[in-house]
C-alpha cells in the first residue's frame, strides 16, 4: 500500500492515497487507513470529512470493535462521478460509461465501415458520449472525462494518434483535442493495452494490488505493465509491446518491419491466414471460413471451436499459437520480475484454456527464478472489453490515483 507524506503541497496527494486505500480495502475505518497509509488519525479524519462531503466516499456500517473504539466503514461511492470509455479498435468503436467502481452503466458498439475525416469522426463520437450520458440518467456534472484507448504507436506528448489501423488516411491526428473541442469534456488518451492495466487495477482493487502484466489479444497483442505501485508507460508512451517480440526467427513478416514477431504469427488475423496456408484452400471450405477480412474473428473463432471440438488440425493451431505467446510471456517475465500474468481482450475467451496451461507451464518451468517465485496466470477481471472500461479508468486514475506528477505540482 502506498504510502502518504508530510512535504508541503500535499494536500491533493494525501486525498488520492487515501482514496485508494479506501477504493482498495472497501470497507475500512479510519483507522485502517492510518496504518495503511502512514498518515496521521487526524490527517486520514480531516480528508475523510472533506470525501464525505464530496459525495466521493460513504460510510457503510459499523465495524467490530477491535479492542479499543469500533469504528465506521469507508466505501467509494460508486454512483457520485462517472467517465466514458471509448476503444478504437480496428473496424469497430466499444464506448461505455462506467461510475467510480469501474462498473459499467451503459454501453456501445459501433461499426466503422468507412474512412472519415477526423472532425466526422469525433462529431460522431461526441454524439455517443451523449447517449451514453442520457441513457444511464446520469446528470452531465458528474460526468469527469473521456478516455480514449487506441492501438500503438500513440505520442502521448503531442497527445497524437498516429497511423490508427482503422481509420485509412489519418497520420497524425490530435482527436483528444478535437474531441475535447466537440464534448466540452477532458480527454485523456493511452495505448490500449497500458489502459487495460491501468482498468485492471482500478476495478480489481484489492485483488490487483501490486506488479502485473496484463497481456491483451485483440486484432492485435499489447501489454501494459504495472511494477509496484506504477504503471509504466516508457519514454514515448509506448513500452509494453509484448506482440513484436521475435517468436520465429525469419518468421512472418510484421507491420513493424521485422519479422517472426508474435503478433504476425498469433494475433486473429495471422493465426487464420496460417491455418490456410498450412492445410490448403479445401481447408476453409471444411470450417466454413469465409477468409474476408470483416469476418477474421468469425473465422478465428471457427478455427478454436473445432480445436475445442477435437478437430486435429484446429487443435495443432491453437497449441502452436498457445506456445508461441507462452514463449513471449516467458521472456516478459523473466524481463520484469511480476508475479500476476493477466490476460484479456475479445481474441481470449476461445482460446483461453490453451494459453493459460501454456503459459502457466512456460513461465513457472522455464525461467531461471522460478524455483523462488509462482507466477499466478489469471484471466481479466474486466472481461473483453478491458479496452473500453480501461479507456474510462484511465480518466478515473488520473483523477483519483497519486501520483509522484502531484506531488510536484501537476496534477495528472
Ligand atoms: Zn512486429
Amino acid at each position: 500500500m502506498r504510502r502518504g507524506t508530510n512535504l508541503p503541497r500535499v494536500g491533493g496527494y494525501n486525498r488520492a492515497v487515501i482514496m485508494e486505500a479506501i477504493r482498495c480495502g472497501d470497507g475500512v475505518s479510519r483507522a485502517d487507513v492510518a496504518s495503511r497509509t502512514g498518515l496521521t488519525p487526524q490527517t486520514v479524519s480531516t480528508v475523510v470529512r472533506a470525501l464525505l462531503a464530496d459525495g466521493l466516499v460513504v460510510e457503510t456500517g459499523s465495524l467490530p470493535s477491535n479492542g479499543g473504539r469500533s469504528g465506521t466503514a469507508l466505501s467509494l461511492n460508486a454512483g457520485s462521478r462517472y467517465a466514458v470509455g471509448v476503444h478504437l479498435d480496428p473496424g469497430s468503436t466499444v464506448a461505455v460509461l462506467v461510475d467510480l467502481a469501474g462498473r459499467i452503466v451503459a454501453q456501445e458498439r459501433d461499426r466503422l465501415p468507412v474512412p472519415q475525416p477526423p472532425d466526422t469522426f469525433a462529431e460522431r463520437l461526441a454524439g455517443t458520449v451523449d447517449r451514453l450520458v442520457t441513457a444511464a440518467g446520469v446528470a452531465r456534472d458528474r460526468l469527469l472525462g473521456v478516455g480514449l484507448a487506441v492501438p500503438g504507436p500513440i505520442d502521448p506528448e503531442r497527445q497524437l494518434v498516429v497511423f490508427p489501423p482503422n481509420l485509412a488516411g489519418w497520420s497524425e491526428v490530435p482527436l483528444p483535442t478535437v474531441l475535447g473541442e466537440k464534448t466540452g469534456l477532458p480527454v485523456v488518451m493511452d495505448n490500449d493495452a497500458t489502459a487495460a492495466a491501468i482498468g485492471e487495477r482500478w476495478v480489481g482493487g484489492p485483488h490487483r494490488v501490486g506488479s502485473l502484466l496484463f497481456v491483451y489479444l485483440g486484432t492485435g497483442i499489447g501489454a501494459g505493465i504495472a511494477l509496484g505501485d506504477g504503471i509504466q508507460h516508457g519514454d514515448s508512451g509506448n513500452a509494453g509491446e509484448i506482440g513484436h517480440l521475435v517468436v520465429v526467427p525469419d518468421g512472418n513478416p510484421c507491420r513493424c518491419g521485422a519479422r517472426g514477431c508474435l503478433e504476425a504469427h498469433c494475433a486473429p488475423p495471422a493465426v487464420v491466414a496460417g491455418h490456410v496456408r498450412r492445410h490448403g484452400p479445401e481447408e476453409a471450405a471444411r470450417l466454413g471460413l469465409s477468409l474476408a477480412p470483416a469476418d477474421t474473428f468469425t473465422d478465428y473463432g471457427r478455427i478454436c471451436e473445432a480445436a475445442a471440438g477435437g478437430d486435429p488440425a484446429s487443435r495443432a493451431t491453437v497449441a502452436e499459437l498457445a506456445e508461441l505467446c507462452a514463449q513471449a510471456v516467458r521472456g516478459a517475465v523473466n524481463l520484469l520480475d511480476v508475479s500476476t500474468v493477466v490476460l484479456g481482450g475479445p481474441a481470449l475467451p476461445a482460446v483461453e484454456r490453451a494459453l493459460r496451461t501454456a503459459i502457466t507451464r512456460q513461465v513457472n518451468e522455464l525461467t531461471l527464478a522460478h524455483a523462488v517465485r509462482r507466477v499466478a496466470v489469471e484471466p481479466s477481471l474486466i472481461g473483453t472489453d478491458a479496452g473500453a472500461i480501461g479507456a474510462a479508468s484511465l480518466v478515473l486514475h488520473g483523477r483519483f490515483s497519486p501520483g509522484w506528477s502531484m506531488l510536484v505540482g501537476h496534477p495528472s
